[in-house]
């Protein structure tokens, strides 16, 4: 059984020296009767790379909603696994699940945790045929409620609206781009490269997108896609992007706070202040922080809303699959890069 473990703190951007592949113990069969009542041994078949992963890889300092990974132990993240055994009354050898598991062939969740992982129905034969069971790290997972929850609950959109999203090829943001479109509202995008740009106008539907490395003032950028102001942001990058979409706000819009990610690998006193916070007020804005763990109860009204469209094709799911556990370190790191194309995963085992 191998493993991914953190092997020490990560200050400033994460390396690959920063994870070790240990190769150890043999393959576990079957539960050994040691492990706590309600605990299930999973075989990990895609294993998620999510940007908030890298906020735990650092020493903790203050309290954070999500608890920082130890030196020596496995990483964790979302995954998707199929049951080997199980003393867990509602799953049984064979099922599949999606939740928190760990980066390692196999792993044996525990109580509370196993709370965490949901039965996948809708994939193989019958009425989820046709649906990739990959896409539980993605547009079926959290990456996929996370778009609904800012985008519909905290933005509240009306047709008409003009909407800009950050990281727009992304997990998350190529499905908000979506989910506006859908709504009726004009969306833009940025992305750090001409392929995501040309991805974003051609695959996802944007009205219209740019680059945000080639543009040397980014507010001109905004100027030139929004002529008469932004209704919403959903903002995933944070620094000099959020300052420029401050003043391109309209008056009474909403910025969905998703994440910041260009802030991720900075120490503190090196973050970005901003700079034109005045603008929420001149313009009557409503900036929200959300975090998807509180709003896991509408999870099936989510997946009953999005099934329909990604079964007849209405929406587009662009993933980047790298192969191998060993790979896993790798795929992490290119996140902060800009290096994955769509949704970064990686496939351990064959379903
Ligand atoms: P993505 O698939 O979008 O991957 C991260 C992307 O961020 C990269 O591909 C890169 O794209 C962009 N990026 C990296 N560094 C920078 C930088 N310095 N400046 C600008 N862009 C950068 O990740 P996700 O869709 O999974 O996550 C997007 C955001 O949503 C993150 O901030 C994440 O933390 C947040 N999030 C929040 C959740 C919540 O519950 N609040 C849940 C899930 C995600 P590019 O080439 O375009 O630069």
């Amino acid at each position: 059984n191998r493993r991914v473990i953190l092997k020490e703190y990560v200050e400033g951007y994460p390396r690959e020296e920063h994870m070790e592949l240990l190769r150890g113990a043999e393959v576990p069969l079957r539960l050994t009767g040691a492990e706590p009542a309600g605990s299930v041994l999973v075989r990990n078949l895609y294993l998620s790379c999510d940007p908030y992963m890298r906020p735990k890889m650092s020493r903790p300092l203050r309290e954070s909603y999500t608890a920082a990974f130890v030196p020596g132990d496995t990483i964790t993240g979302y995954g998707v696994a199929r049951v080997v055994d199980s003393s867990d009354p509602r799953l049984a050898p064979g099922d599949l699940v999606w939740g928190i598991t760990g980066w390692e062939d196999y792993s044996v969740v525990t109580p509370p945790a196993t709370r965490l992982l949901s039965k996948i129905s809708h994939h193989g034969a019958g009425e989820g045929a046709g649906v990739p069971l990959s896409y539980y790290t993605g547009i079926l997972g959290m990456p996929g409620l996370t778009a609904y929850v800012g985008f519909h609950e905290i933005c509240a959109p009306k047709k008409g609206e003009t909407v800009f999203v950050s990281a727009a090829s992304g997990a998350v943001g190529q499905l908000v781009g979506q989910f506006a479109r859908l709504a009726g509202c004009h969306v833009v995008g940025s992305a750090g490269s001409r392929e995501k740009v040309e991805l974003l106008k051609t695959r996802f539907g944007f009205h219209d997108a740019f680059n945000y490395k080639e543009e040397p003032d980014l507010g001109a950028a905004l100027k030139r896609c929004f002529p008469d102001g932004i209704d919403i942001y959903f903002e995933n990058v944070g620094g000099a992007m959020l300052d420029a979409v401050l003043l391109n706000m309209r008056v009474h819009g909403r910025i969905a706070v998703c994440g910041l990610i260009s802030q991720y690998n900075l120490a503190d006193g090196e973050k970005d202040a901003v700079r034109n916070l005045a603008a929420v007020i001149s313009k009557r804005l409503r900036l929200q922080g959300f975090i998807e763990p509180d709003h896991k109860h509408l999870y099936p009204q989510y997946e009953a809303w999005v099934l329909p469209y990604i079964r007849d094709g209405t929406l587009a799911y662009v993933e980047d699959v790298a192969e191998g556990l060993e790979s896993a370190p790798k795929a992490l790191i290119g996140l902060f890069h800009g290096r994955n194309v769509g949704k970064q995963l990686v496939r351990v085992a064959d379903d």
